[in-house]
This record gives C-alpha cells, structure tokens and sequence, in this order.
C-alpha cells in the first residue's frame, strides 16, 4: 500500500509526497471525493511514509515492521475511525481523543484517520473540531469525505483539503483486465459504468451485474404512459432498493447517452456489448427526446441527492422517460 501501488490519484499524492518532502505536513487533511477512488489507501501510504523505518526518497517501503503493521492495521499509531452502523458517534471521538494525551507509541507520527467523516453527528463533529482546534503534538488526522458541504464548514476550514477525482476509465479497465480477468469490452463498460471508482468496480459480480442491468433496460422499456400503475409499482420499487438506487441511476444515465450517441459519435458508446439493442432503441427516438430523457435522470440524481423524496422523483421520472412510447391519439 505504497504510493507506487495507488492508481490515478497523482496530484493527491504529488502534493503528499511535497509535503514529506519540505517537511511541512499539515496537522489536519481533508480527503474529499467519490467511494472506491484511494483515499483510504493514500491514508495509509502516507501514515506508512511518515513512520517507515527505511523510506524509499519519501515512499514507505512497504516492508519494515512499521509499514507491516500500518498495512494489517495494528500499528499502535494508526488509529481509523469508522462509521458504527449509520454514524460516528461521540463516544469514537472521546475514545481518540483519550488516547491522543499520550506520545505515539512507537512512529515519529500518530495518524487518526476518520473514514466517512460526514457520518460523524453533531457531538461527535464537535468533539473532532476541539482537537483540530487544539492539534496535539505529534498527530495527523486525516478525515474522509465525499464532498466538504457534508461537514461543519469550521471543520472544513481547519484541515488542508485534497480533492481526489475519479479514477480515469481507461486505469480502471486496465486494473479489471489485470485483477479480474476480464476482457477489454467487459472491463470497460463495468469500469463507466462504476463511474471511476475502482473500489465499485472491483467489487461487481460481473455475471450478476449484467443480469441487473437488462432486467432494468427490460423493465424501462416496457412502461408505458398508456398504463400508470406498473410505472408508480416501478418507481415505488427502485425506491425501496436504497442501496442499488445510485447505480440504476448511473446505469440510466449511461444507457440514454448511449442511445444518443448512436446517432452523432457511435465510436464512444459505452455499452458496446448492447450495440443491437441501442441500434434499434435509437432508431425510434429524436435527437430532443434523447436529450429529454438524459436531462429527466440527471433531475432525478440532483433531487434525489438534495433528499427530495425518491419515489416522486422517480415517478416524474420515469413517465418523463416512456412518454414518447405513448401512440398517438387518432
Ligand atoms: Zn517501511
């Protein structure tokens, strides 16, 4: 889990390795970017760099007894926080805090690292904000996030952010090909499909996932605006599936860009394994009505990721997304 082992994350870890190299690590980072992309992994890197017993210029070795430890996790001085069911709470941060009255144990640094700081309520934002407002000695924290606007903005304020972006397509291919086996066409269209998040894309059952999205793809083209009620039966389950909502999101999202681009840039299609089906889709639909549909899904991740309620927005969805299949009145 060296630097050299993280993929597409080169300006995060230029700025890193900077840092080590001027000597001048800020006490409190701020990881912000999509899941699956290393930020945990570049945590670690970096806890691993500041306490490797022979670095490498300033990369951990990744094989002392220091870097072993920070590797399985049981280096005394590495201390992750993660969510206990849907939050951090205010006990964690005591529990830190506690521990952090004391000189590391056995690095030069002691890192606390807070997976998914946006889970942390308000006590326990409060109690992390005592300890970036007075850094104990010897101590990097390191809080993960997906985006700033889910913290308190005075925690935002006291930590240096790193913004990481998704993972270039093309290395998320590359890593499916080499991990997973896949061919190329497969590994890419899972690797757009996990919109750069090689964490997601990893973890697909390929098989699996491809019985998914034509399920769905099947289950989209044959709603109707002639017959309401298994558009709303639609809605109502894509609703309830909290945990796959996001995805058949993106899916749609990939799947009507796809359609679209049948008929101005074929060459970039995604889904290439279902050129037939986007062939004879496309064929049926205008340039604006494409452009319709990819505008409804988009509506629909910006309601849904505003907490709108997701089975209305799905609903106007999905009538936006069947209505031209509605014949025309004689
Ligand atoms: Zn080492």
């Amino acid at each position: 889990m060296t630097f050299e082992s993280i993929i597409g994350q080169d300006r995060p870890i230029r700025f890193l390795t900077q840092t080590l190299q001027k000597r001048s690590v800020p006490h409190a980072l701020l990881f912000t970017g999509i899941d699956g992309i290393g930020k945990r992994k570049t945590a670690v890197a970096f806890g691993m760099a500041l306490n490797c017993l022979s670095p490498v210029g300033v990369s951990a070795c990744g094989a002392c007894i220091s870097c072993q430890k920070m590797i399985s996790g049981s280096h005394p001085d590495m201390i992750t926080v993660n969510p206990e069911g849907a939050f951090i709470k205010i006990n964690q941060v005591r529990t830190v805090a506690r521990e952090l009255r004391f000189a590391p144990l056995e690095g030069n640094q002691r890192f606390v690292i807070i997976n998914d700081a946006q889970a942390m309520n308000l006590e326990a934002s409060n109690a992390i904000l005592k300890i970036l407002e007075e850094p104990p000695r010897h101590t990097i924290l390191i809080l993960t996030a997906s985006q700033t606007t889910d913290l308190l903005p005075t925690i935002v304020s006291r930590c240096q952010q790193i913004g990481f972006r998704p993972i270039p397509y093309e290395k998320v291919a590359e890593a499916l090909m080499d991990l997973r086996g896949l061919n190329r066409k497969t590994a890419t269209t899972v690797a757009v499909s996990t919109q750069g998040s090689l964490g997601k894309a990893l973890s697909v059952d390929v098989e699996a996932w491809s019985l998914w999205r034509s399920g769905l793809l099947d289950q989209i083209s044959s709603l109707s605006t002639t017959s309401v009620q298994p558009v709303f039966a639609f809605a109502e389950s894509l609703s309830r599936d909290k945990g796959k909502l996001a995805d058949a999101l993106d899916l749609l999202m990939t799947w009507y860009r796809d359609v679209l681009l049948y008929k101005v840039s074929p060459g970039r299609i995604v889904n290439k394994d279902l050129m037939n089906k986007i062939q004879q889709v496309s064929k049926g639909q205008s340039i604006s009505e494409l452009l319709g549909k990819v505008e409804a899904v988009n509506a629909t991740q910006t309601a849904i990721s505003r907490n709108s309620n997701p089975r209305l927005a799905l609903e106007v969805m999905l009538i936006r997304l069947c209505s031209d299949d509605q014949p025309s009145v004689p």
